[in-house]
């Protein structure tokens, strides 16, 4: 067990549980309707945190950064993580993205209160208590229906320059108040018509507390509540009470929050006090958002991309969604480590895409199998083996999956064969080399990896000069793993695929989605900078291991990088690989 670095979110957790903060509290009156939906009782010595997404779309890699946070700390401090969706907004939301999002946490290690298989929570279910709630603050004088236009609410709300100005309903009595809201709810007004505000504070010098709107005529279906309501709650009112009805503790979000936490505190303080909420309520902590480079970390304009065409879908390898890095060969383990690597920080800042390569790179490292892949194909031909080895003879080779398998673990052996011709890279041919180049030119012997030394003779050429066959002859007695194998000296090996046995396959080869390093930073029309190379289709041959892969299966191409077996396109009999990351560092260059 490697020990986590401290953070501000661990420390203020390790206070509030060192001094008992929220060890008396208790479920408070009888939501009933609302909350019962907790698996199980609380239990008040523990921590609860949430990650409340809005399923409005697919979830990405700044979102897997909250996930590994909120579930993450629930289970260092013996807590519990819900997963709840913030569904208050009907016209957006839909069930395939409430599916994606529950298969992407699992996928990334996590459950909720240990039970995966329980439904998560959903804001919706507390729309009967909120809508309580909210008569309860007209009552107690706190909220009041406001009938100005939505222009005249902002213009009367001001800015940072001058205070607000007062609307001509905000003295209505709570009666008249009650009787109003009652009327929205009861469908006998416009949709925009009027709009359920807090009585806060005009002059405040957060704009969030100039009386913010806390419900809103909408008709509209809603995935889990159908027609039953045409008026909804604010996300601002709703989340706090979201939060309290959990028994969240620490309520961690975004930085962008920053200026609804006075808002926060202030609705759960008020029905705390009206007795519906139990005391004390969650609080609020921001961390920084994740802005990775070369990356967009927005629904909205990932949806774009989608829609455009100017990628094949949510799951495209090049997204940074999470079905997407997925799909790209991402492991849930390098997430959790990339999580963990770029820490919890309050304040805004770029990380190096590379940064997320490593953590992939390190877990695949130890895990991946190897084997060779000729990703630009040409032909060698061994001239003197059939007589040498025989006419068509094929000699069976092998090599360890694991260069260095867990202690105590054998590697699996590959497997696959050599004869007369094999396929090796074209670069590891030169004509004439260039100075320092160890590999195959005439007169130079190399050993084929896990083969024989061979002693380069020459070339063929077609019409117009292009290398058709490299030529060769294999040196006897010098195959690997057998006592001759050290007695001719080379200075390098180079991988390849034998024609008898290798197997095409369609290998795709990604790169960065993005030229700019911040594509849509400062208003920047992002589409602009799409990389017109961020896809390369090629053909190549791999050996036999690999032609077995089962979707998913990730494998390390020796000299050439990280490579998945597509979960989508891959087949028996139909190979497809993606790039998941080269072996080396390619972002600074
Ligand atoms: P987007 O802006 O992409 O639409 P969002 O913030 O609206 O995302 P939500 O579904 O509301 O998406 O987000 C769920 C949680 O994920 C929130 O708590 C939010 O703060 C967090 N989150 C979203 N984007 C990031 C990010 N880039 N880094 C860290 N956390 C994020
Ligand atoms: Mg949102
Ligand atoms: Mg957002």
């Amino acid at each position: 067990e490697t020990v986590k670095p401290s953070n501000f979110l661990r420390q203020i957790i390790e206070h509030d549980l060192e001094k008992g903060t929220y060890t008396t509290r208790r479920w408070a009156g009888t939501p009933g309707d609302a909350a019962h939906h907790a698996q199980g009782e609380p239990d008040p010595a523990k921590i609860r945190t949430r990650f409340p997404p809005e399923p409005n779309g697919y979830l990405h890699v700044g979102h897997a950064k909250s996930i590994c946070i909120n579930f993450g700390l629930a289970r260092d401090y013996g807590g519990i993580c819900h997963l709840r969706f913030d569904d208050t907004n009907p016209e957006k939301e839909d069930t395939e993205y409430v599916n994606s999002i529950i298969d992407a946490v699992k996928w990334l290690g996590f459950d909720w209160n240990g039970a995966p298989d329980a439904a998560p929570y959903q804001a919706s279910d507390y729309f009967d208590f909120m809508y309580r709630a909210a008569e309860y603050l007209i009552e107690a004088g706190h909220a009041y229906v406001d009938e100005q236009t939505v222009e005249q609410i902002r213009i009367n709300r001001g800015d940072f320059s001058k205070p607000g100005v007062d609307s001509p309903f905000r003295s209505r009595t709570p009666a008249e108040n009650l009787a109003k809201f009652r009327e929205m709810r009861d469908g006998q007004h416009e949709d925009g018509s009027m709009v359920l505000r807090a009585k806060i504070d005009m002059a405040s010098p957060n704009i969030n507390m100039r009386d913010p709107a806390i419900y809103r005529i909408r008709r509209a279906t809603h995935h889990n509540t159908g027609d039953t309501w045409c008026i909804y709650p604010m996300y601002t009112y709703a989340h706090p009470i979201e939060d309290a009805l959990e028994q969240i503790t620490h309520s961690l979000c975004t930085l962008e929050f920053e200026d609804q936490r006075p808002f926060y505190d202030w609705l759960l303080e008020r029905l705390t006090e009206g007795g519906l909420l139990a005391s004390p309520p969650p609080r609020q902590y921001e961390f920084a958002r994740l802005n990775l480079t070369y990356v967009i970390t927005s629904k909205r304009k990932l949806a774009q991309l989608v829609y455009d065409h100017k990628v094949s879908g949510w799951d495209d390898p090049r997204m940074p969604t999470i079905v997407g890095l997925r799909r790209r060969g991402y492991t849930p383990a390098s997430i959790q480590t990339f999580a963990e690597r770029i820490g919890v920080t309050k304040s805004d800042s770029w990380i190096d895409y590379s940064t997320l390569e490593g953590c992939l790179r390190e877990d695949l490292e130890l895990k991946a199998h190897r084997g060779m892949a000729v990703l630009n194909p040409v032909k060698l031909v061994l001239t003197n083996w059939d007589d040498v080895m025989g006419a068509g003879h094929l000699e069976p080779c092998s090599l360890p999956a694991l260069p260095h398998p867990p202690e105590g673990v054998e590697s699996p052996v590959r497997h696959f064969t050599i004869g007369k011709e094999v396929w090796i890279e074209r670069e590891d041919f030169e004509e004439v080399p260039p100075k320092g180049y160890k590999r195959l030119f005439p007169g130079n012997k190399v050993r084929l990896k896990g083969g024989y030394v061979i002693e380069c003779t020459g070339c063929t050429k077609d019409a117009n000069g292009v290398i058709t066959e490299v030529l060769a002859t294999v040196v006897p007695d010098t195959k690997s793993g057998t006592p001759g194998a050290d007695s001719v000296k080379v200075k390098a090996a180079i991988t390849w695929v034998g024609v008898a046995d290798g197997v095409n396959a369609e290998v795709r080869m990604y790169d960065r989605l993005f030229l700019d390093a911040h594509p849509d930073a400062g208003g920047k029309d992002f589409i602009e900078s799409l990389n017109p190379n961020s896809l390369k289709v090629v053909t190549a041959i791999v050996e036999p291991s690999l032609a077995n892969a089962k979707p998913d299966d990730k494998f390390q191409f020796e000299r050439h990088g990280y490579f998945v077996a597509d979960r989508v396109d891959h087949a028996a009999g139909k190979p497809v690989f993606n790039l998941a990351v080269g072996l080396k560092d390619s972002w600074g260059k």
